[in-house]
């Protein structure tokens, strides 16, 4: 009889900001696989459980995605709680849709726990409002990074009036400025790029769509970073009362 899988959420670092039900997972778990991303302070959730690190960062080869979903259908199958616990939320550009359906395929009990992603938790530490009334009807995250290089379509996400949350979009900003600015974007539309978001040593480059590049060359923008563009990203730079925001930013 295999035991379930949790799928989890480790939001974007501030260990606060992880979910209850998240809390009770951990406490559970006999055998945790933590990414890199995750802060390694969560782990005090669950002091009796083992923990596998399977991260592709910091100078470690990557995992291969092949070999973690075998490790947790092993540790499953010996009848073990285990905990797969990602960054952000699992489903947000983490690969949970296909480790759930790869296992649940394999006759094992998956569940899946919601995790705050980095782009909301990004914007919301730096006072953007990611919709607002009158300025922003919605919101897209996006990421730039894709695994076989298929181009997104950069025009459609130029003109839809969203505000646009980009992940994975450090290594590729010059690119993206220039298919947003070809796509129709204002050049003078406000950017936000913040690093680290949530976490103490977070920060924050505040700019334009046509600037982008050359602040974050300044910056030394580092990985991990998400770029919020839109209008609402000069948001907190506006120091006046919330009625006000809308009609300077509309
Ligand atoms: N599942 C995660 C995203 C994983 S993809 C989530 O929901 O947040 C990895 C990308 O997420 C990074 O390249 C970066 O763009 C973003 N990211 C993750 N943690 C971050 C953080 N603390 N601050 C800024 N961006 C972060």
């Amino acid at each position: 009889m295999s035991a379930k899988v949790w799928l989890v959420g480790a939001g974007p670092g501030d260990p606060e900001l992880l979910t209850l039900k998240a809390v009770r997972a951990l406490g559970e778990a006999e055998v945790v696989l933590i990414d890199d991303l995750v802060n390694h302070a969560l782990l005090e959730h669950c002091p009796r459980a083992r923990v596998v690190h399977v991260g592709k960062r910091g100078g470690c080869r990557s995992t291969p995605q092949d070999f973690i979903h075998r490790l947790m259908l092993r540790y499953s199958r010996q009848g073990k709680c285990v905990v797969r616990l990602k960054g952000g939320d699992p489903c947000i550009f983490g690969r949970g849709g296909e480790e759930a359906q790869w296992l649940r395929a394999r006759g094992v009990a998956v569940e899946l726990v919601n995790g705050i992603t980095a782009g909301l938790a990004g914007a919301t530490r730096c006072d953007i409002p990611l919709t607002l009334r009158g300025v922003a009807r919605g919101v897209t995250l996006v990421t730039a990074h894709t695994q076989d290089d298929s181009s997104l379509n950069w025009q459609a996400l130029a003109q839809s009036g969203t505000t646009l949350v980009i992940y994975m979009g450090v290594a590729k900003l010059a690119d993206i400025r220039e298919q947003l600015l070809k796509g129709g974007l204002a050049a003078k539309t406000p950017v936000a790029m913040i690093e680290n978001a949530s976490l103490p040593e977070q920060r924050e480059c505040r700019c334009t769509l046509e600037a982008m590049h050359d602040a974050a060359l300044h910056f030394q923008l580092q990985s991990p970073a998400i770029l919020v563009i839109g209008k609402v990203a000069a948001a907190a730079n506006i120091e006046d009362a919330p009625e006000n925001l809308l009609v300077q930013l509309a």
